[in-house]
């Protein structure tokens, strides 16, 4: 659920995203989606916003 244009639930730091809040470091999306791109991941570099968005 979005509140003031940030979900709450989704902390993110990502401000080159399209969908990053700005002003907070929130996502504003309603839900994201979390993937690998790697084979076996084992750390979190593994991990990838899947929903990102590069800012026009
Ligand atoms: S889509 Fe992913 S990378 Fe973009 S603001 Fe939301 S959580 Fe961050």
């Amino acid at each position: 659920m979005l509140v003031n244009g940030k979900n709450e639930c989704i902390q993110c730091t990502i401000e080159n995203c399209a969908y990053h809040a700005k002003s907070e470091d929130y996502c504003t999306l309603d839900k994201i989606r979390v993937g690998t791109h790697e084979k076996n991941p084992t750390k979190i570099e593994c991990t990838d916003c899947e929903s990102f968005k590069n800012q026009a």
